[in-house]
């Protein structure tokens, strides 16, 4: 074997090790040499090495049937810590978390203005804020990771947000460098699912659907326990899939869009026209809910019908093990759910009926953020310069 491969060798049974320790701390060498089945000599050089980088430490003593106790290698979540931003279409929330995804520190802002000029400021403040709320660490902020509503390509450039009409932003860059460390862009729905799968609702899942409704409809699509991304990265906008050809007008060009009917934006606009006043908000929907107000009722019941007619469309085209939902009105009303299961039961195949399960997110408000840090923990652990052969 030439040094170039055994380098490759070697950062690569590191990694084993390292993804090893984290999923199974606190954990002896001797177990780990039967999990990974990498020798001892190997596990021993590549241990000391994890540890001389501050990524694992030794702890105490393990228990032992007899004999000397054996120390346990334990993964230090506390080297360093992650920034995650979801940039919303009327919020931002940023947050801090160590390096198994704990959240240490979040912070939470309306937007009235959503255009790139008045975010920008805003999201460079936020991000300065929340980064000095980080525990003194051996590697400090190891990146950012971000997740946008809107359309990211594969460059991780911003190409278009319909929501707000941010156009070709440069994201990545204007982070990089003005806070010195590694950015990730991504599409809102995908962060999402990515944390969902992570910590939450479909972490046994293999294949699987997130579907975020908020103002808008975006979708994050695991196969084989990874994001499904598309060509260009464009996958999973179906909140513009058609579910009425002659339908409203839609913002992306098309007609009968499902976030037209589907959106948390449209029920509020339901809500709104039969209700006779200008704005209802989710406090004011859920008390009317719970107090059985008709109006409330009708509109929560077209909104799950709606719905449930574009997830009957997506269980037909992907036939997941699971379709996790992130939506502010579902989870505070999670009775809507009846309908939205009732609508799927009257259309779909009964054979296809049997073999999916849906969840509400389990991360809530925090999986797109959560999900952003947790994609940059994995660039730093995984993919960075800080595993190497030495
Ligand atoms: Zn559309």
């Amino acid at each position: 074997m030439n040094t170039a491969d055994q380098s490759f060798v070697k950062i690569h049974n590191q990694k084993i090790i390292l993804n090893n320790i984290i999923h199974h701390y606190p954990v002896s060498r001797a177990k780990l040499s039967q999990m990974t089945k990498l020798n001892k000599a190997t596990i021993s050089s590549q241990t000391a090495s994890l540890i001389e980088k501050k990524l694992v430490t030794e702890i105490g003593t393990g228990s032992s049937s007899g004999g000397r106790k054996p120390v346990m290698l334990v993964f230090n979540k506390d080297a360093g810590y992650a920034i995650g931003v979801d940039i919303g279409v009327t919020y931002m929330l940023t947050m801090l978390t160590d390096l198994e995804g704990n959240m240490i520190y979040s912070d939470y802002i309306e937007l009235e203005d959503n255009s790139f000029e008045a975010v920008e400021p805003i999201l460079l403040e936020r991000i300065e804020l929340v980064s000095k709320k980080a525990p003194l660490s051996p590697y400090g902020i190891i990146g950012i990771g971000v997740g946008i509503h809107g359309f990211v390509n594969r460059e991780e450039m911003v190409i278009f947000t319909p929501n707000s009409k941010w156009k070709d932003v440069n994201l990545k860059k204007i982070l990089e460098e003005r806070f010195r460390c590694p950015v990730l862009i991504d599409n809102e729905a995908n962060t999402g699912a990515y944390g969902e799968k992570l910590f939450g609702a479909i972490r046994q899942c293999k294949n699987s659907v997130y579907v975020s409704l908020g103002i808008g409809i975006g979708l994050g699509i695991v196969v084989n326990d990874e994001l499904y991304r598309g060509t260009e990265g464009f996958s999973g906008e179906m909140g513009h899939m058609t579910i009425d050809f002659n339908g409203k007008q839609c913002g992306c060009g098309n007609q009968g869009c499902w976030e037209l009917y589907a959106s948390e934006k449209a029920f509020y606009q339901n809500l709104s026209h039969l209700k006779n006043i200008e704005k209802v908000t989710l406090e004011q929907a859920s008390k009317w809910i719970q107090e059985n107000d008709g109006d409330a009722l009708k509109a929560l019941k077209e909104f799950g019908y709606y719905v449930g007619v574009g997830l009957t469309n997506i269980i037909n085209t992907f036939n997941p093990e699971a379709i996790v939902i992130r939506s502010n009105l579902i989870e505070s009303n999670p009775i809507v759910l009846n309908w939205i299961q009732s609508t799927i039961s009257s259309r779909i195949s009964r054979y296809v009926h049997q073999s999916h399960q849906i969840y509400i997110s389990q991360l809530n408000r925090n999986a797109t953020a959560l999900g952003a840090a947790s994609l940059i923990i994995q660039h730093f652990l995984m993919d960075s310069k800080y595993i190497n052969a030495n």
